[in-house]
């Protein structure tokens, strides 16, 4: 008698957000929030469709909406995703879609890319629920794509197709290279987009078909880009902050932030980076000080150009992804000189600004 091959293991890490939300009534998409379902809770409701795809088992490591997130709890999931592959196949990560290209970008930076490591969330609650009686979700509201892209998230995951691939974001029933993916729509059911290279694969069924393969920074894949093992405390994670250029844009602010102790900063510049002078003038004394500066465009694909002889370019970046890549980057207590050393390996080989 032929035994079946023992079913993948998959750890999935709750963190809160839409997906983990209840509403009041199925067509209540907007006023949504607590009680929130238990990440034990969502798997339940999809046992029967999970039985024969993956061994599971749930840990509820925050319960909070994606922007109330702190660089220190970043690290936090980060301790629990690298934790659970120490046992398990691969991870799925559910969590609020707001900040969720960031969540997906830092583990990608900062856990190992040997064994899928799947981010997801939801538009929508999962279902409805009363505060004063709360019940297991089964009253599920209309168009509901939680239990969708959890159900989807956890057939790639276990699929293991994304091995060496880097952490991916499933949404949508598509397949998003967490570097590239951005969210552009505040509430459409499918706010996800890689604008400039296209989503890397989908799901058709329950099969995963990849389009390509994701271009990643040298490295073993079995070790992240960035250990965070022993980082920093809370207190110690370097600050900063993204300023927005654009015509006639004033240099006070950045006065500001120094004066409030910001280790570095992210310029989301015009087109290839054009900033405005005022904003130059005080982010060039700025940097002239020591102050690490990073350009970027805001023109939400494509890459910024040095001009101005003293900012770091990390080529087609969002800016809240350069922004999380210079925080890793001064973890090491560096020089702005290293700083831009440290981000240009970790940015994608090939691309302006990148030493790849
Ligand atoms: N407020 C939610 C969040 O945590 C939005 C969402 O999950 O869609 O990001």
């Amino acid at each position: 008698m032929t035994q079946d091959p023992p079913l993948p293991h998959v750890a999935v890490v709750g963190l809160g957000g839409t997906i983990a939300s209840s509403t009041l009534a199925p067509d209540d998409l907007l006023t949504y929030g607590a009680p929130g379902f238990h990440v034990d809770e969502l798997l339940e409701y999809l046992r029967p469709e999970l039985l024969s795809v993956a061994e599971l088992d749930g840990e509820q490591v925050l319960a909070s909406g994606s922007s109330t997130l702190s660089i220190a709890d970043l690290v936090r999931v980060s301790e629990a995703v690298n934790d659970a592959l120490s046992t398990a196949d691969a991870v799925v990560v559910t969590s609020g879609s707001d900040a969720l290209e960031e969540i997906a970008y830092w583990l990608d930076l900062t856990v190992p890319a040997n064994r899928p490591v799947i981010v997801t969330g939801s538009m929508r609650p999962f279902a409805v629920r009363d505060p004063e009686r709360p019940s297991p979700p089964t009253r599920l509201v209309h168009g509901a794509d939680g239990p969708a892209n959890l159900l989807a998230a956890i057939r790639v995951a276990a699929s293991g197709v994304t091995a060496g691939q880097g952490v991916v974001v499933v949404f949508g029933d598509l397949l998003h290279a967490a570097r590239d993916v951005v969210k552009r729509h505040s509430t459409l059911p499918d706010p996800f987009e890689s604008p400039a290279s296209g989503p890397i694969g989908y799901l058709f069924g329950g099969s995963v078909v990849l389009h390509r393969h994701v271009v990643r920074p040298p490295g073993d894949p079995a070790e992240p880009l960035v250990n965070l093992a022993g980082c920093a405390t809370a207190a110690e994670l370097p600050r900063v902050e993204i300023l927005v250029s654009y015509p006639g844009g004033g240099g006070e602010a950045v006065d500001a932030y120094v004066a409030a102790g910001v280790r570095g900063l992210v310029i989301a510049g015009m087109g290839l980076g054009a900033i405005s002078q005022d904003l130059a003038a005080a982010a060039g004394r700025a940097a002239e000080n020591g102050l690490p500066v990073v350009c970027v465009s805001r023109s939400g694909a494509g890459s910024a150009v040095a001009k101005l002889g003293w900012e770091i370019v990390v080529g087609d970046l969002a800016p809240t992804k350069a922004r999380l890549l210079l925080i890793l980057a001064l973890l090491g207590g560096q020089s702005s000189a290293q700083v831009a050393q440290t981000m240009s390996r970790l940015a994608m080989p090939g691309v302006p600004g990148s030493q790849g």
